[in-house]
């Protein structure tokens, strides 16, 4: 057997493997009766061993918080990290972290609902001036970097259509300018990109998706280097925006099978994405890790996977909520990432308080579907597919 001392040695090696990180990097030794999973601690009060070390959950120091930060640090090649009750509670607090009145961020149009929401209803209020850039290019994104701007944030792969944005090249313009990057990497996960080897300052992800994986925990993290991690901190304590133990817990153990899981689903993904392409009554398909995704280069440059998530969009005249109707194992539902496939209309529900114009701007048409990729045997993913396609036709012949 090895000794306790061997397997530290081992897990501060830089040599350790992804999945090895995932199963056992900052596991807490139950020292007392040696079980297999780190033990739950949800005291709110510690006692004092000495006056620097103040353990309190608000203060983000558990021991099983501080056990899950090393791993989701790690996992992200950062130095440190932060978790959070929600992927906004670490979005918002790390934005408001690195703006203050006066300062000017530039976004990428095409954000998570939720942070689109962030910057449009408060931060005006707060005095953060803020662009989005609407191509991608680096041209648009050079022009409307301003003299105030401090911030740049980016989110690739996007929802929901899966355009990718060139990590290195938005690096490179803000280094130029002494700016801060961010990007938001839930829909790739740590399995698939790594933003701060390419060169970004910041990660942030709602680990309600891929790092939880099961559709049963609601958590967020940032990972970066210590000074940032301690610059998030010290606006972090105030908004208390700390994640209870119990889903801490929930969060390491489900974080054991990440690797696994998602490149099951970048596969089943990749496998889908081709199919679904070949069937006449399928109109598009926009995933990554296809050849004739318009930024299919720029994303085998930056990432090691594709990803679980694509989109497709029937032929006309085939009307796509009756579709979704027609599923039997993919199920109709808001969120994303977990072991189950499941399926939406952006224009019904994650992107339906924009005007109509405003999804034409962002490509999104009423056809279009977003297809979270699940582990199931993808032969049956398919099959449910076709026979909703056909009970559909069916129908409109009926008519
Ligand atoms: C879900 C999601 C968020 C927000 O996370 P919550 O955990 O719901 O607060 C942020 N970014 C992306 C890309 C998401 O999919």
């Amino acid at each position: 057997m090895r000794k306790l001392q061997d397997y530290r040695i081992i897990m501060n090696s830089k040599e350790i493997g992804f999945n090895t990180i995932c199963t056992h990097l900052g596991e807490i030794k139950d020292e007392q009766f040696k079980g297999a999973v780190s033990p739950i601690y949800l005291s709110t009060s510690y006692a004092f061993e000495d006056v620097d070390v103040k353990r309190y959950p608000r203060y983000f120091n558990t021991p099983n918080q501080e056990a899950l930060c090393k791993k989701i640090a790690r996992l992200e090649k950062g130095e440190a990290s932060l978790i959070f009750g929600s992927g906004m509670a670490a979005i918002s607090t790390t934005l408001f972290a690195f703006l203050q009145k006066g300062d000017h961020i530039v976004l990428q149009r095409t954000l998570y609902g939720g942070t689109a929401n962030l910057v449009n209803e408060e931060f005006e209020k707060h005095g953060i001036q803020y662009s989005y850039v609407d191509d991608q290019t680096m041209a648009g994104f050079e022009q409307k970097i301003k003299p105030n701007t401090k911030v740049i944030y980016i989110e690739t792969p996007s929802n929901p259509l899966l355009t990718i944005t060139d990590i290195k090249a938005v690096v490179q313009l803000a280094k130029k300018k002494a700016i801060t990057t961010m990007i938001d990497n839930t829909f790739a996960s740590p399995v698939n990109q790594n933003p701060i080897e390419l060169g970004i300052d910041i990660v942030l992800h709602s680990a309600t998706k891929y790092l939880g994986g099961h559709s049963d925990i609601l958590a967020g993290a940032v990972v970066s280097s210590e000074k940032n991690i301690d610059q998030v901190f010290q606006v972090a304590k105030n908004f208390g925006g700390s994640l209870s133990d119990f889903t801490v817990w929930m969060l390491e153990r489900s974080i054991k099978t990440l690797g696994i899981r998602v490149k099951r689903q970048n596969k089943n993904a990749l496998k889908l994405a081709k199919w679904l392409d070949k069937q006449e009554d399928i109109a598009a398909v926009y995933y990554p890790g296809l050849k004739s995704h318009p930024d299919h280069k720029i994303a085998k440059s930056q990432m090691k996977g594709f990803g679980g998530m694509l989109s497709f969009e029937l032929k006309e005249g085939l009307d796509a909520s009756k579709f979704q109707k027609e599923l039997k194992l993919i199920k109709s539902s808001m969120s994303l990432a977990g072991v189950e496939s499941t399926i939406l209309s952006p224009t019904l529900t994650s992107h339906a308080l924009l005007t109509e114009e405003e999804r034409r701007l962002q490509g999104i048409n009423d056809g279009l579907l977003r297809f979270s990729v699940g582990i199931e045997e993808k032969e049956d993913l398919m099959q449910d597919i076709r026979q909703a396609i056909n009970k559909i036709k069916i129908l409109e012949l009926e008519h």
